[in-house]
């Protein structure tokens, strides 16, 4: 799959004022790439009405350079301690996504050019943390190795964190671009999770990301190149075949990666869940969306939250603690939830 290569830019005026915003704006010159200058990155307006569906589309293939303005970090429970964000949304189009759901109408990528000063946050942040290590996750507002060939932020964030021994940096991916992170200095304080699926997930829902083939060989180079390694499977879902996917999906990693080392790697479970908001603005935007959306076969959480009942969920969770043991002895499954 090739680098997410954008059919539009939008660059926001103050962004002109940094070095990697003038980059950006050359380079999409150059490439002949319509440009807008734009007042914030917050607002965008689009030229023309459009459906909900069209403008996901559109979104989606338009580039967004702004200033992060808020250099505040919110809580990031069970993942981390605190959110690092240098990019929002992704140009992944998976159906379910939550943080696409979250965004609405300003769903489209974007990324920051203030990457100097959010990092200086970051280390204020951490000297009045009361932690002896802090650690944040570079991925709770969008897929940061999805534009690293744009802004290269992750690799400074990878060689900020390697000199501290108070934080750590943690991102999760679905994308493989990570050949220019490989040689890195990272003293093994960034941990990629890589977050892959049974082949039915991803060819229905994961559209514009990489197939699991290539999340693997990724996630080789990574291991290769001693980065602490995890994987999050998620959304797990219950379909015709499910465990015999999941099965053969376990079965592949296995057989690529070095289980020796397995008891560095980690496991993240989360089930398939939606919202009522989620479930109309997914279908609006996905008319013809495969997903599973029948509120009979599921338990109500509260507040328009749906689960699968409790007995998928025991047994989702068994199935999963059970396989993981099996092809990853020494694994550590960090939450089911
Ligand atoms: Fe959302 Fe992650 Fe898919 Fe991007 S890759 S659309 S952030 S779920």
């Amino acid at each position: 799959m090739n680098n997410f290569s954008p059919e539009q830019v939008l660059i926001e005026a103050k962004a002109l004022d940094y070095q990697l915003g003038k980059e950006l704006k050359e380079r999409y010159e150059k490439q002949k790439v319509p440009i807008r200058i734009i007042e914030s990155h917050n607002r965008v307006k689009w030229a023309e009405e459009m459906s909900p569906a069209q403008l996901y589309q559109q979104a989606k293939e338009t580039l967004v350079v702004g200033v992060k303005k808020t250099l505040r970090f919110k809580s990031c429970q069970p993942s981390a301690d605190y959110r690092l964000v240098t990019s929002t949304s992704c140009p992944g189009k998976c159906e379910y996504c939550y943080l696409a759901t979250n965004l609405g109408p300003a769903v489209y990528v974007r990324v920051y050019v203030n990457l100097a000063e959010i990092l200086e946050a970051v280390s204020k942040h951490i000297k009045k943390s009361d932690k002896k290590i802090t650690t944040f996750e570079a991925s709770s507002s969008s897929d940061p190795v999805a534009v690293e060939h744009i802004t290269g932020a992750l690799a400074r964030m990878i060689e900020f964190f390697a000199v501290r021994d108070d934080a750590r940096l943690r991102l999760a991916t679905k994308f493989t671009n990570v050949d220019s992170l490989l040689d890195l200095e990272h003293q093994g304080n960034t941990k990629f999770r890589f977050s892959i699926n049974a082949d039915y997930v991803i060819d229905n829902f994961e559209g514009n990301t990489p197939n699991l083939k290539a999340r693997i060989e990724a996630a080789q180079k990574v291991q290769r190149a001693e980065y602490p390694l995890g994987f999050m499977i998620a959304p797990i879902m219950i379909f015709e075949g499910w465990q015999q996917q999941y099965q053969q999906m376990l079965e592949r990693l296995a057989a690529n990666l070095t289980v020796s080392a397995s008891e560095e790697l980690s496991f993240e479970l989360i089930s398939f869940r939606f919202s009522t908001r989620a479930q109309n603005l997914i279908t609006a935007r996905h008319p013809q969306s495969k997903l599973d959306f029948n509120k009979e076969e599921r338990h109500h959480k509260g507040f328009g939250k749906y689960v699968y009942q409790e007995k998928d969920m025991q047994e989702l969770k068994d199935y999963f603690t059970t396989q993981i043991k099996k092809y990853f002895p020494q694994a550590k499954i960090e939450y089911w939830t």
